[in-house]
């Protein structure tokens, strides 16, 4: 039977598991500062790879030409083609897709890849370069984006999985994050399967076209594009974050400072490092019994498990976890356990981000939520209230988690206790950008918690307007032989 006091006094339990204090913060950021330093000087022993990224300057601002930029995130793929016309300003036109998840996991018809003698990740890269073709095709419709006579096309291509890299033109696959699970793909170079996939296409469509030569095709990671991009529009912009379906971040490091080997260190004496920081973990990382569920869980079990405590692709899971421990412990949702709160991921961060931030006194889009996505019918007010307190707590921790993880960077960079200038951050991704109350529960606990005056005054998180496709192309532009 239910008995309301027992749910109450469970429901403050989990709370308390999730309720991360001011110190635990301040150690997991001192944690990650360490683990940052030791990937820069061996990454295999490191749970933080710091990737060296191969791009070792910034944008100016003054770029010019015409460029396009690919960008593969965890949920989207997306296509842009970019007009820099100096002075900052810039012309854009892009295309979003949703990658089908058989794409993901390579999970598609064995006679199909027979029939046309390609492997699984192969078809990945097929569909990427159907869709440029589809703006390649329409060049020739707006004049503004026309290329100069003899000009090849060049391309940003960035990536949001953690790839090693040699040359800024070339960089194997190390492992998959999120949802993505190819198998076969790891260790390959994915400049030369995007390159082939091109060439595949020339052939079967016989279009001419589709030249884009490994020369001018620039790789990076979608962090490293956000910087670029950031540094674009503003130079006090010094890391970048995302907070999506997963997180990572880049920062501009000094050379001096990346003690493993990589090649001849370049003139700037700076080199933009990709973090792969949601790699972390630690014995002092707080997790819970649903945290250890999610990940045993997982396809990537042991890997991303800061990533697994607070990004998009997660956040629901663990709401979902922790509805279905109530309701088989605490009669949450009565005598029966609804059968859909048995289906792994079904609940999505967007919806606990709407349940969240439902004002209402009914607490109707909760209602709703629990009725589209979960079919339960029937919650009392209560019980509703109760929901959304769990989102929150959850979302809390995420933030919470967050603000900790800039605060590292702000300490690699030393701007964490002095800075004469504004330091920028620039932050993308939807559950930054979509989601208010974690945004604003992330900005508070940095500047009132973690940080003191005056230096929290000088820092700042902004997030810029398509920066990471922008950079991508700016990344181009930078090695480009147009300018
Ligand atoms: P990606 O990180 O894949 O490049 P996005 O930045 O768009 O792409 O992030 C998508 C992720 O953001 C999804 O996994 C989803 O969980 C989360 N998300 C989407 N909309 C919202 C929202 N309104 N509130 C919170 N999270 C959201």
């Amino acid at each position: 039977g239910f008995d309301e006091m027992k749910l109450k006094k469970k429901v403050r339990e989990i709370e308390e598991q999730f309720w991360l204090s001011k110190e635990v913060l301040m150690q997991v950021a001192d944690d990650i500062e360490v683990m940052m330093q030791k990937g820069l000087k061996d990454q295999d022993s490191s749970f933080i790879k710091m990737l060296v990224s191969y791009v070792d300057s910034l944008p100016t601002g003054d770029e010019e030409g015409c460029f396009y930029a690919l960008d593969l995130g965890g949920t989207n793929l997306r296509v842009m083609q970019v007009k820099l016309q100096g002075n900052r300003t810039i012309d854009l036109k892009s295309q979003s897709y949703t990658v089908p998840h058989k794409l993901k996991v390579g999970k598609l018809n064995v006679s199909i890849l027979m029939q046309r003698s390609v492997c699984w990740f192969q078809e990945l890269f097929d569909y990427i370069v159907d869709k440029v073709s589809i703006f390649i095709d329409k060049e020739e419709d707006d004049p503004k984006f026309k290329l100069l006579p003899g000009q090849k096309r060049e391309l940003g291509f960035t990536f949001s999985f953690p790839v090693y890299q040699t040359r800024i033109n070339s960089g194997t696959l190390l492992s998959w994050t999120k949802d993505y699970d190819i198998k076969e793909a790891i260790g390959k170079d994915m400049v030369e399967e995007l390159t082939k996939a091109l060439e595949r296409r020339n052939l079967d469509m016989n279009v001419t076209a589709l030249e884009l030569p490994t020369s001018v095709m620039k790789q990076l990671n979608d962090t490293v594009g956000t910087l670029a991009g950031g540094r674009f529009y503003d130079s006090n912009v010094v890391a970048a974050v995302i907070l999506g379906t997963g997180m990572n971040a880049a920062y501009v490091e000094k050379t001096e400072n990346i003690l493993k080997p990589y090649g001849v260190p370049p003139k700037s004496g700076q080199m933009v490092i990709n973090t792969e920081w949601g790699n972390f973990n630690s014995s002092r990382l707080p997790l819970t019994v649903f945290d250890r569920a999610l990940d045993d869980n997982s396809s990537n079990r042991g890997k991303q498990v800061l990533e697994k405590m607070l990004s998009g692709r997660y956040l629901g899971e663990i709401v979902r976890r922790i509805l279905l421990w109530l309701a088989e412990n605490a009669a949450l949702f009565g005598d029966t356990i609804p059968p859909k709160l048995h289906e792994h991921y079904i609940l999505g961060t967007d919806a606990v981000s709407a349940m969240h931030g439902d004002y209402s006194s009914d607490l109707d889009l909760v209602g709703e939520c629990l009725e589209e996505i979960l079919e339960i019918t029937n919650i009392s007010l209560e019980k509703k209230q109760l929901i959304v307190k769990i989102c929150e707590m959850v979302a809390t921790r995420g933030a919470r988690l967050s603000a900790a993880t800039i605060l590292a960077i702000l300490k690699r960079l030393g701007k964490d206790t002095a800075s004469e200038c504004e330091t920028v951050v620039a932050v993308d991704g939807a559950l930054f950008g979509k989601y208010q109350q974690f945004k604003s529960c992330l900005h508070r606990t940095l500047s009132e918690e973690l940080l003191e005056e005056p230096v929290s005054k000088k820092v700042v998180l902004r997030q810029y307007k398509d920066a990471s496709g922008i950079g991508a192309a700016l990344v181009a532009a930078s090695h480009s032989i147009y300018r």
